[in-house]
């Protein structure tokens, strides 16, 4: 199996043309490499819909703040083709920074109401920055479908509007977070933990499920997510920016789980940006 490396927009475009005159459709999995396994979950899942799998490895410089972590985000090609090849992906699309925005860039797409709350609230600029380069990274490759982890569950959110909106003719496809064996939700991140905090970590999908058992239960989300946010805050997670009960679709604020629903959390261990977030299966009744 070989893996094609496209460097360019051009070579991207040939490349899905070739696919198309075979008669194949096409998946695109978009990522900022630092490859795990919850990111080759999704190329896995992308065969299930297309006969080829393009993955695009850029580290978008627009959606990371100002004092967020570009410069020292994890980066590592040789070792990230390496899993695309044993993971049966067919091309790469590793564009440059200069390709992407060129002297003179100038159009922001911006989501109004999934994108604000939530990480929105604590990233300025981060979600119209996510936006803008799917949005370029659809229009490049007009794959089939592209898809998108749980993981980030408002970011799913967030491209699912944005192409329903703009009437980008690609299929969007969530997939569920992989996780490890103790809970803690795979991230690129991860690798900034110490060895204590990453005993600690998988506290946060702990709560998570806690809660949720509790709302579907019939329990009244007020009380739990103070309790949580003590629970997680004694346990040396600080801040917690949010730990909050939102409805599924639409992510309002939802105060019982009579619908379906998503429990979402973020907050700092160390240096360390964690988020998770988990389903909440409406009150059984
Ligand atoms: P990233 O490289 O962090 O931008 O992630 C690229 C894609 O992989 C995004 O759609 C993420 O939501 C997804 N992803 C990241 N971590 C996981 C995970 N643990 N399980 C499933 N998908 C993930």
């Amino acid at each position: 199996m070989t893996l094609a490396s496209l460097p360019t927009v051009e070579a991207l475009r040939a490349f899905v043309r070739d696919c198309r005159a075979a008669g194949d459709k096409v998946a695109l999995v978009p990522t900022m490499g630092a490859l795990h396994a919850g990111h080759l979950q999704l190329v896995s899942v992308a065969r299930r819909h297309a006969q080829r799998v393009i993955v695009s490895i850029f580290v978008n410089p627009t959606q990371f703040g100002p004092n967020e972590d570009f410069t020292r985000y994890p980066r590592d090609t040789e070792r990230d083709l390496a899993r695309l090849i044993e993971a049966g992906a067919d091309a790469v699309f590793l564009p440059s920074v200069e390709a992407m925005y060129p002297a003179g860039f100038s159009t922001t797409v911006t989501v109004a109401g999934v994108s604000e709350g939530l990480c929105g609230a604590f990233r300025p600029g981060h979600f119209a920055g996510v936006a803008t380069v799917v949005a370029k990274l659809l229009l490049q490759a007009l794959p089939d479908v592209a898809l998108f982890g749980e993981k980030d569950y408002q970011q799913l959110k967030v491209i699912e509007r944005m192409a329903r909106d703009l009437d980008i003719p690609v299929a969007i496809v969530g997939v569920p977070t992989v996780r490890e064996a103790d809970g803690l939700a795979l991230s690129s991140r991860n690798a900034y933990l110490t060895p204590a905090e990453r005993q600690e970590a998988p506290r946060l999908v702990a709560v998570l499920r806690n809660i949720a058992e509790r709302l579907t239960a019939g329990e009244g989300a007020g009380p739990l997510l103070a309790a949580g946010t003590a629970e997680l805050a004694a346990a040396g997670f600080a801040p917690v920016q949010y730990l909050e009960f939102r409805n599924a679709e639409t992510l309002a604020p939802l105060e019982r789980a009579d619908r379906p629903g998503r429990l979402l959390v973020a907050a700092y261990l160390g240096r360390t940006r964690l988020i998770d977030n988990i389903p909440v299966e409406p009150i059984r009744s």
